[in-house]
């Protein structure tokens, strides 16, 4: 009997638009050559409001790749969740950003006991919280660029500390720095800052996306990404490159058709392309990720220093998207990767 495979997209996230494009790529990939005679795929999609629907509604919005734009609704409903769901019996989540790759998503599917695809809690919650994954790539002793983390109540609360505090991460790390919010993605809220008072703005404007705050020293380098697969004996594939005009890879950059390049494989030094591929394994080690993970790194070519930047364990992936993009071009086509993906998932 073929397998039935919960495919769960949208979610409660500024990546919804992107998790439908990516969900409507994966299920494509499950309906196509071997798969369909393997898989059978059950679209859940979870409304920007984090309502789940299953059924028609749910095929529709994958076909059209066109979001509900929902009434807003008491949390109560979010648990009433469609009857299609007991027969999953493999779960795919396609969902980027918070509620989806922050391990929320998969405790719940921890607790339904169902398999799913990708890293479980711990993995999951590590790799999206900039600041944890910081500390625990510190500890590992991976490169990476200098940083600090500051929480909202250091920016907010207290008009006394905040000049001081701007005053320290000046001197700590200089200028240009960047101010990120620690749990998004998608360079959402992301900002470059070059002074004092643009400093100060990114942090007010940071403060507003999260309690928890990362400042980095900026680094003038090449994007490099690579992608890993498997769970305990994971594999990285070759190396890719992000080019584009603009200042920094922001969110336009990264969904404007056309503001940005990939290039597979970069062209580097074999010795860089080593270096990078075991880091991307030891990164994928360290956050205790399983199943799939992107590792974005820079490269600073005069010193050829190689800095891990972060680790993405639910990358874009629609068909243009860097990590079945990596793959194809290490000899896993977007199909095999996958039934490949469902198999690990099993294997757990
Ligand atoms: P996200 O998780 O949202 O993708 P990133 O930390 O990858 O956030 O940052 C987004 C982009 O911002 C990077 O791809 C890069 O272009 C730029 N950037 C972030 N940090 C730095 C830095 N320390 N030096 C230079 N550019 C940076
Ligand atoms: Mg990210
Ligand atoms: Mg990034």
């Amino acid at each position: 009997a073929k397998i039935r495979i919960g495919l769960l997209f949208g979610g409660r996230s500024g990546e919804h638009e992107v998790s439908i494009n990516s969900a409507q790529a994966i299920a494509q990939a499950l309906q196509t050559g071997e798969n369909d005679h393997k898989y059978d795929v059950i679209p859940v999609y979870i409304q920007k409001n984090g309502v789940w629907i299953a059924g028609e509604t749910a095929d529709e919005v994958l076909e059209s790749k066109t979001p509900l734009s929902p009434e807003d609704t008491n949390p109560y409903q979010l648990w009433q969740f469609p009857p299609e769901l007991q027969e999953v019996e493999v779960w795919f989540p396609v969902l980027h950003g918070p509620n989806g790759e922050d391990g929320t998503i998969q405790g719940l599917l921890t607790l339904m006991q169902v398999p799913f695809v990708g890293s479980g809690v711990l993995g999951s919650a590590v790799g999206m919280d900039k600041i944890a994954m910081k500390m625990a790539f510190a500890q590992a002793g991976l490169p990476q660029v200098k940083y600090k983390a500051v929480e909202r109540s250091q920016i907010w609360s207290n008009p006394c500390i905040f000049p001081k505090l701007c005053d320290d991460i000046e001197a700590g790390l200089g200028y240009p720095c960047f101010v990120k919010p620690a749990n998004l993605g998608s360079s959402v809220g992301i900002a470059k800052a070059r002074s004092h008072s643009e400093l100060e703005a990114a942090l007010d404007s940071a403060a507003s996306y999260d309690r928890r705050i990362v400042i980095e020293a900026g680094v003038t380098a090449r994007e490099l990404e690579c992608a890993v697969l498997g769970n305990d004996n994971p594999k990285a594939s070759v190396v890719g490159e992000i080019t584009f005009d603009s200042d920094f890879y922001d969110y336009e950059t990264k969904y404007t058709e056309g503001r940005s390049q990939i290039h597979i494989p970069a062209s580097l030094p074999e010795k860089v392309i080593k270096q990078i591929q075991e880091m991307a394994i030891q990164a994928f080690k360290t956050v205790d990720a399983s199943g799939l993970a992107r590792v974005d790194f820079f490269y600073v070519e005069e010193t050829q220093a190689i800095y891990l930047n972060e680790i993405n364990t639910l990358p874009g992936f629609t068909k243009f998207s860097m990590y079945p993009q990596l793959w194809q071009a290490t000899g896993i086509s977007f199909e095999q990767l996958v039934d490949k993906l469902i198999q690990l998932a099993l294997e757990k």
